[in-house]
């Protein structure tokens, strides 16, 4: 039987490579990248020379919703509907909020919130004629707790779980599934200024370690399952114990 496929955003590296190297023991996966040009060649080289694996990488800047819609139209017309579709491309900018200013909100809003919702509408008409398929939104817990210096990034993770439940609503009767994973620190390119040294950030998370990629996709893998069949609307927290 052919493998279904799933759409992966912010492919090229951190969380979304891993979820790229994880989910394709399962499915096809095209994944998308911007500037890490030639980590995501190698990704793809690497993941296509193990058997079975079928990896594509693609440029697309997912805040542009003219690349965004001419992307998924080709990869429609080429495989059919995905699968899974994956939010997970995001940008980070800690601000002070007197500090914050439209060019900083416009960039976080249009890189973290607005190109889930292109990526979204661009597939989900395809999607909505199979019988079972779904919608992951990569969130944070910063989404879910407030963070100094996050008023943007928070309020833009907070929108995707907003969206990722009503969305939930609006598709449960085609059997679409729509879930959104909040991690907390995470150890990617993304965290990495975080300075640790050994008396702050991780004896503020109750487990006292960062979290890896490898948990957080296993995550994705586990709402693509069947296993989660009966999982939509939700935002799954994978943060150590930050949020309790
Ligand atoms: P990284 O900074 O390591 O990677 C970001 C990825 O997003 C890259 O693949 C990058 O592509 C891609 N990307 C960013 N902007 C665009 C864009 N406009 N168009 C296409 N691709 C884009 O981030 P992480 O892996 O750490 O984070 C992944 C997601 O997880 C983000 O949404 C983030 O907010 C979220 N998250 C991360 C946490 C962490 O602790 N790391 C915690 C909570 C949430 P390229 O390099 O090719 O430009």
């Amino acid at each position: 039987m052919k493998r279904k496929w799933i759409f992966v955003t912010g492919g090229s590296r951190g969380i979304g490579a891993q979820i790229v190297r994880s989910a394709s023991r399962s499915f096809d996966v095209v994944f998308t990248y911007k500037s890490s040009v030639d980590e995501a060649r190698l990704l793809a080289e690497q993941l296509n020379s193990e058997p079975g694996r079928q990896v594509e990488a693609v440029h697309c800047d997912v805040s542009d919703v003219s690349q965004v819609n001419d992307i998924a139209q080709s990869l429609i017309h080429r495989f059919g509907a995905p699968y899974a579709v994956i939010n997970n491309a995001g940008v980070a900018e800690d601000r002070l909020f007197s500090n914050l200013d439209e060019q900083v909100l416009n960039a976080i809003f249009s890189q973290n919130v607005f190109s889930a919702f292109s990526v979204s509408r661009a597939f989900i008409g395809a999607m909505m004629g199979e019988s079972d398929t779904c919608i992951i939104n990569i969130s944070s817990v910063s989404g879910v707790k407030g963070n100094i210096g996050q008023t943007a990034y928070s309020a833009s993770k907070a929108a995707l779980i907003g969206m990722t439940r009503s969305l939930a609503l609006e598709m449960a009767r085609f059997n679409m599934r729509v879930n959104s994973i909040a991690p907390g620190y995470i150890e990617t390119d993304m965290t990495r200024h975080l300075k640790d040294n050994g008396s702050g950030l991780k004896k503020s998370i109750p487990l006292r370690r960062l979290g890896s990629t490898a948990e957080v996709a296993s995550l994705v893998d586990y709402l693509m399952s069947e296993g989660a069949a009966y999982i939509t609307g939700q935002t799954l927290v994978i943060d150590g114990g930050l949020s309790c």
